[in-house]
């Protein structure tokens, strides 16, 4: 189950700098605590477009997660909401500078380790979770994703990229902040060699390198190194903690995905809030539960092989 039953903020704010994957523009991103409940809200201070993350503002969802909102865009939110959703910080204003935000070492980490630096801060009230009751499905061809009911949130994913240095990969795991920390939050977004041109010819990765992307080659990555075996499997169950996040509550259940992306995990997530009937509210927690709290001894990000 997971850990906290009380909604969370970052005890102090946060500045994080950098550049844009696909963009390669300089952007900012200030986490500032809220003194309420208020979900997780992003806002594009050029213009003060205030943007919940949620479901239904999501636009395009090409290679990235966008939140767009009259007329304002705010891409790759995925990794940033991901490190927050996974460390159970689910109440946040969120001031970006510019329409992407930073892709740093193209995982979760730098983020994670900020967020740990920070630390949590409870807020009154009881956090309150989404429990699937009843499947709910999204499918197309042979990529699908489905949320079934699950005493607690486990994922299961599985990839299968027809090249060899990739392969198929798949990866379970029931979701705690210390699993996510350890386990998902430093495994860096990833592309195969044979896609980069088509991808710059879109305006895309216009700022991915080495440094912030694994990429595959006919042989195998032609980073130095990997930081886990499968790290594109687990990239991928980084994102997708960071595309649930749009549901704007935590979920109860087991979430398996195949073959799936961005726009499938944001469909399924849309799929879910339009069915109301396959899930419930509940504010269920263990019955020993303590909030989650950061230790110093957990500051520094294990990059090893789980
Ligand atoms: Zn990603």
């Amino acid at each position: 189950m997971p850990r906290s039953s009380t909604p969370q903020t970052l005890s102090r704010e946060i500045t994080i700098s950098g550049h844009g994957l696909h963009g390669n523009r300089p952007c900012s991103v200030r986490l500032v605590p809220t003194a309420k409940a208020s979900g997780l809200v992003f806002v594009h201070t050029p213009t003060g477009t205030e943007i919940p993350a949620k479901a239904d503002l999501a636009g395009d969802l090409v290679l990235s997660t966008t939140l767009v909102k009259d007329g304002v865009r705010l891409q790759t939110i995925e990794h940033l909401l991901s490190a927050l959703s996974g460390l159970e910080i689910e109440h946040l204003r969120i001031e970006v500078d510019a329409e992407e935000l930073p892709i740093l070492d193209g995982s979760a980490a730098p983020w994670v380790e900020a967020i740990l630096q920070a630390g949590a801060k409870g807020l009154e009230g009881r956090r309150r979770f989404m429990k699937i009751t009843q499947p709910v499905e999204v499918r197309n061809g042979d990529r699908w994703i489905r949320a079934l009911p699950f005493d607690g949130l486990r994922l299961r994913y599985v990839i299968d990229f027809p090249v060899p240095a990739l392969g198929r990969q798949s990866r379970e795991l029931s979701l705690t902040p210390e699993k996510y920390r350890r386990e998902l939050g430093a495994a860096r977004t990833f592309c195969l060699a044979q896609e980069i041109d088509m991808m710059r010819a879109r305006g895309l990765a216009l700022g991915g390198s080495l440094d912030n992307a694994v990429v595959f080659g006919a042989e195998g990555p032609l980073n130095e190194s990997l930081r886990f075996e499968d790290e594109a499997v687990r990239h991928k169950m980084l994102d997708l903690v960071g595309d649930l996040a749009l549901l704007g509550a935590p979920l109860l259940g087991l979430v398996e995905a195949h073959a799936a992306g961005h726009a499938m995990h944001v469909a399924l997530a849309q799929a879910i809030l339009a069915n109301p009937s396959h899930w419930e509210w509940t504010e269920e927690t263990e019955p020993a539960n303590v909030r989650f709290f950061f230790q110093p001894s957990e500051l520094s990000i294990a990059a090893q092989p789980a």
